[in-house]
């Protein structure tokens, strides 16, 4: 039989692990770490696994979500050794918004189609949890309906001790401003051997735990995250998606799990700590589909990240167990000025095409996974919402127009410009 034969050589363990992951039993980390590392047939056959799991899972829709990054300030003294984002507040290419600038591009995003906001920002010294408030206070006013998803808990670490409240009372005001869920972000490797050499002034484990499950405690829901294709190694990778599973298991609160690769083109991890230069192509694939047989049934949402992996190895990943594309940003600074080059904005057309190119249904999403539009009929397809859409155009002109789309930054143009 021939498809007996396109899987003879894979291994006996990766075989029997698969096995038990489509039988529905829980994979331990010891499993995840031994797919972690498949090559050749064994990869295939991962990957195969994780699509059948992920249809098993969703069935053949993929979701995505029509949402506005938003940093407030590249301002951070944090000092992250992954991060080109960051500026100290000396530096000549240094923005603060005002309240003003914040409330416009949240107009700009609506008009553009945007259920969703996404706010986060550098540890700015000179601010307090005051300013979180008053953003969210700000935007909800004008655009009651917008959700905001917002405030890493690097963010909520920073905030929460000096609003003097506990941190469930600390959530439920920040809550009753208008925040609608928490990028599980600022995970990066939940090991502290690990983060105290990436970002040894970033919060801990342990208490990256202590808010997330807070959160969760109150009814905030909060994605997950991973960053990975540094200097982990794959027990790392595996026992933090166990960490992970064992927080939903106890809360229920994470909407998905995004496996984010390692930007390393302009960072300190990557130039002066030997780390390696992200994640490959078999590595990110991996991932998707161990994330998916990992994780499953307690997390069902496995997003990829199209802005780190660019839009081929995206529909990659749709075939190796994702059922999310995420969103199209309409501006995206945090892994373009580490050096990504996959652009800053996918418009839903693009993201239709993409997830149809892979003979699947585009359907949008609300931030929680409910149901916007379904595309089952691509002649039904809604007009653009965008100023000028990518599609009018080609070739340099259409990578430019995806680059500066996002609104008037005219700095940040001559920057991307100069890329
Ligand atoms: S990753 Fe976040 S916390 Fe770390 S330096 Fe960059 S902006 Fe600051």
């Amino acid at each position: 039989m021939i498809l007996e034969r396109l899987f003879s050589d894979v291994s006996p363990e990766v075989a029997r692990i698969l096995e038990a992951a489509l039988a529905g039993h829980e994979l331990s980390t010891a499993d995840a770490a031994v797919l972690l590392r498949a090559e050749g047939a064994d990869l295939f056959a991962l990957m195969r696994a994780g699509d059948l799991a992920r249809r098993e899972d969703n069935g053949d829709d993929v979701s995505f979500v029509i949402t506005r990054n938003i940093n407030f300030t590249n301002v951070c003294y944090v000092g992250c050794s992954f991060c080109g984002f960051s500026r100290h507040k000396e530096d000549a290419d240094v923005y603060d918004h005002d309240m003003e600038a914040l409330v416009a591009k949240a107009r700009n995003a609506v008009e553009r189609g945007a259920t969703e906001i996404c706010i986060q920002g550098g540890i700015h010294p000179n601010k307090d949890h005051s300013h979180y408030h008053e953003i969210l206070v700000a935007i909800k006013q004008e655009f009651p309906n917008l959700h905001i998803h917002a405030y890493s808990p690097e963010e909520i670490d920073f905030g929460h001790p000096k609003s003097g409240m506990s941190l469930p009372d600390y959530f439920r005001w920040l809550m009753d401003a208008g925040l609608g869920s928490m990028p599980g972000t600022a995970a990066e490797i939940l090991d502290d051997e690990i983060r105290k050499l990436i970002s040894p002034k970033k919060l801990r484990t342990a208490r990256w735990v202590e808010i997330v499950e807070a959160a969760h405690g109150v009814g905030l829901p909060s994605t997950s995250t991973l960053m990975y294709g540094h200097i982990e190694s794959h027990e790392h990778v595996a026992n933090h998606l166990g960490l992970i599973r064992e927080i939903q298991q106890r809360t229920g609160g994470f909407t998905e799990f995004v496996p984010l690769g390692f930007i390393h083109e302009r960072n300190i991890l990557f130039n002066h700590m030997n780390a390696r230069s992200g994640a490959s192509m078999p590595e990110d694939l991996r991932l998707i589909a161990v994330s998916r047989l990992f994780l499953r049934p307690f997390i069902t949402n496995i997003q990829m990240s199209w802005v780190k992996m660019g839009p081929k190895l995206a529909q990659m990943a749709l075939m190796s167990g994702a059922n999310d594309m995420g969103g199209t940003l309409m501006e995206e600074s945090i892994s373009r000025e580490s050096g990504s080059q996959h652009g800053e904005n996918l418009p839903a057309e693009e993201m239709r095409r993409l997830i149809r190119e892979v003979g699947r249904i585009p359907v949008q999403r609300s931030t929680t996974y409910g149901t916007v539009a379904r595309f089952d009929d691509p002649e039904k397809d809604p007009p653009s919402l965008e100023p000028t859409t990518p599609r009018d155009l080609a070739g340099p002109e259409r990578w430019r127009l995806q680059h500066q789309q996002s609104d008037g930054d005219e700095k940040k143009k001559l920057r991307v410009a100069s890329c």
